[in-house]
C-alpha cells in the first residue's frame, strides 16, 4: 500500500517516517508531495483557512488525496501558550507579525516574538501545550479519520538545544527537564504531540493493512 505524507515541512516529514515506520507499518510505502512528483502550486496557500487544526488537516489531506488518488495524511500543528489564552494555535506558523523583523527567516520571528510576548512572566505562568492532528484520507470513499495528539510544557524565557526545529528550541519539558531541542529525535517521538497523533493512527490502519 503507497501512502501520500502531504506536509512540505522536511522536519515534519522526517518525524512523521519515524513514528510510522516504527509503528507497525512495513508494508506501507510513505512518498511525499515531492517523492510523488505534486509541484507546489499558489491552491496550498488557501488549504488551511480553518479555526481547528482538525478542519485544516482533514482540508489538506482531501485535496492531495483527490490530486493524487493515493491513502493520503496530513498533520496540522501549533502551540497553544495558557497566557495567551491558547494563542497562536492554527496560527502558529505565522504568529510573529509581518515586518516586525526585518530580514529574521520566519521561525527565528515566531521564537523571538514569543519569547517578548511573555516577558516578564514566572515559570508557574508559562505553561503551553503542542498540538498535533493527524488526518487520513481514504480516496475511495472520502472518509476521513482524525486523531489528535498534545504535548504538555513550559516556554523558556532563552532558547536552549539544537536538535529540532520550528519552536522547539523554547519548549521545555518539565518531566525530563529539557527543552524540546536538547532531546533525542526517539525521547521527542515518544513524548511530542506528533508522536501521539501519529502513533493512533498507525494503530487504526494497521488492521486494514
Ligand atoms: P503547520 O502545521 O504547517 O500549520 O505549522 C505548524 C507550526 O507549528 C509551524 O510554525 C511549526 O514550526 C510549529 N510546530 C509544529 N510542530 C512543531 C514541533 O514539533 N516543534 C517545533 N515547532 C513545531
Amino acid at each position: 500500500m503507497k501512502l501520500l505524507l502531504a506536509t512540505r515541512s522536511t522536519h515534519k516529514a522526517r518525524e512523521v517516517r519515524r513514528v510510522l515506520g516504527g509503528g507497525g507499518l512495513e508494508g506501507c510505502t510513505i512518498v511525499t508531495l515531492d517523492d510523488a512528483g505534486i509541484p507546489w502550486t499558489e491552491a496550498e496557500e488557501d488549504l488551511e483557512p480553518h479555526d481547528t487544526f482538525e478542519e485544516n488537516a482533514a482540508s489538506k489531506a482531501r485535496y492531495f488525496a483527490r490530486l493524487s488518488g493515493l491513502a493520503t495524511v496530513s498533520d496540522d500543528s501549533g502551540l497553544e501558550v495558557d497566557a495567551l489564552e491558547g494563542r497562536p494555535g492554527v496560527r502558529t506558523k505565522r504568529f510573529a507579525p509581518p515586518g516586525r523583523y526585518p530580514g529574521l527567516p520566519q521561525d527565528d520571528a515566531n521564537n523571538r516574538y514569543l519569547v517578548e510576548c511573555l516577558a516578564g512572566l514566572p515559570p508557574s505562568a508559562r505553561g503551553a501545550r503542542y498540538v498535533c492532528v493527524a488526518c487520513l484520507v481514504d480516496p475511495g470513499t472520502g472518509v476521513v479519520s482524525s486523531f489528535r495528539g498534545e504535548a504538555a510544557g513550559r516556554i523558556l524565557a532563552t532558547a536552549r538545544g539544537t536538535g529540532g526545529f520550528g519552536y522547539d528550541p523554547l519548549f521545555f519539558d518539565p518531566e525530563l527537564d529539557r527543552s524540546y531541542a536538547e532531546l533525542t529525535p526517539a525521547e521527542k517521538d515518544a513524548r511530542s504531540h506528533r508522536g501521539r497523533a501519529f502513533r493512533a493512527l498507525s494503530a487504526a490502519l494497521r488492521p486494514q493493512l
